[in-house]
């Protein structure tokens, strides 16, 4: 009896903890996100243009690098049609101070080339690039790279620098607050299928209500050698990942780097496999007039209503040839369509939540472009052509 009557208070115990549970639940938290009631307006979908580069390589400047001087890596950048270049070598590999050695050599300061001034962050805890249009103080973000991330995230602040995680599925990655950053290298290096972590990582981050770009970086730190003695064990790297394997294409909306760095904030970004290959376009026409009203990275309000999706491929593609394309909406598969024709494109309708956060983006998997200025990076990187930043919906903009 006396057992039960204990059995009968512990059942009258769970009751009253899941009456507090349920009552937890009803409680308004004063953190909940408040829905957008207005955002401002998405820039111009047809003033800019698109411009490609590479925002991850390796200069002499970096001590384990090999045969890639600025100057080969520049005439070889602008020999496959490059517009910008971020070269990003190991600020600790010269004590913080790129200023004095990345930025200062005289092949950098020729460059016809948009080159961004920026450096890997090489630290203990990862390593991010710090990407600018102007020069900036350097040695400052290096000098606190031990510190905890509210001393960083106020630094970095100060210098105004786009700050972008780096392989954060791999080895050194990221390991600050991504709350710092302004984009995420979701495609590091030529081998796509190394990549799919950071793909999972990136949707994580989407999901909780970062508006975080999406972008590519070759990594390389090995150029061709000019004559066989040059030579060295890391040489045949050159043949499979060089500057373009990957490609980052932003829409700036003029030819300079400030417009550079600020599509790359606003996430007006797609990513290919090489700079020849199709650039993927993602737009929505939110009123169903056929006309688009959003592309990647912008965000507008969810109206309960359906929403008109397209997805296009630009730049010449090989006759006959189909792509896959994969929507993932919030973090899930949504659709798998085909396109195919001289001027692939297709569309989808679906409709975003009227209440709470939405994002879509697509990826494009099909035949690879040739790039034979890098003759091996093809098969590494196959079967993905190229992928799109999200179309968001609903995202609180001052978050
Ligand atoms: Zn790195
Ligand atoms: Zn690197």
């Amino acid at each position: 009896m006396r057992r039960q009557l204990r059995r009968v208070g512990a059942l009258l115990a769970l009751l009253g903890a899941q009456q507090v549970a349920v009552g937890q639940a009803a409680h308004p938290s004063p953190w909940a996100t408040a829905a957008p009631t207005a955002l401002p307006p998405p820039a111009s979908l047809s003033k800019g243009v698109w411009l490609k580069g590479d925002l991850h390589v390796h200069s002499r400047h970096s001590k384990e690098s090999s045969n890639n001087p600025v100057g080969k890596i520049v005439a070889f950048a602008q020999s496959v049609g490059m517009d910008y270049l971020a070269i990003t070598d190991h600020d600790n590999h010269v004590d913080g101070d790129v200023a004095h050695h990345t930025w200062a050599d005289p092949e950098f300061q020729a460059s016809p080339l948009l080159m961004l001034y920026a450096a890997e962050w090489t630290t203990v805890r990862g390593h991010g690039n710090a990407l600018s249009a102007r020069p900036y103080d350097h040695q400052r973000l290096y000098d606190v790279r031990d510190q905890r991330d509210v001393v960083v995230g106020a630094v970095k602040k100060q210098l105004d620098i786009h700050l972008s995680g780096n392989h954060p599925s791999g080895k050194d990655h990221f390991g600050y607050s991504y709350d710092m950053l302004e984009s995420l290298e979701v495609w590091n290096s030529v081998i796509w299928a190394n990549n799919a972590n950071a793909q999972m990582i990136w949707d994580d981050m989407l999901s909780s209500g970062r508006r975080l770009t999406g972008r590519g970086g070759s990594d390389a730190h090995h150029g061709r050698p000019a004559t066989p003695a040059e030579a060295t064990p890391n040489s045949p790297q050159a043949e499979a990942n060089y500057v373009g394997t990957p490609t980052t294409w932003v829409f700036a909306t003029a030819r300079t780097t400030q417009a550079v760095v600020d599509a790359l904030t606003a996430g007006r970004v797609s990513v290919s496999m090489n700079p020849f290959a199709p650039r993927v376009e993602f737009t929505a026409d939110l009123n169903q007039d056929g006309q688009p009203d959003l592309m990647m990275g912008d965000n507008a309000l969810a109206t309960g209503q359906p929403v008109r999706f397209r997805v296009q491929l630009a730049g010449p593609v090989p006759a006959g040839a189909t792509y896959t394309v994969r929507v993932v909406k919030n973090g899930n598969p949504l659709d798998t369509l085909q396109l195919a024709g001289k001027r692939p494109a297709v569309e989808f309708t679906d409709t975003p939540a009227a209440t709470g956060r939405t994002y879509y983006r697509v990826l494009v998997e099909g035949p690879p472009t040739p790039y034979p200025q890098v003759p091996k990076s093809m098969a590494l990187s196959a079967p993905m052509v190229g992928f799109s930043n999200p179309i968001y919906f609903n995202l609180d903009p001052n978050f």
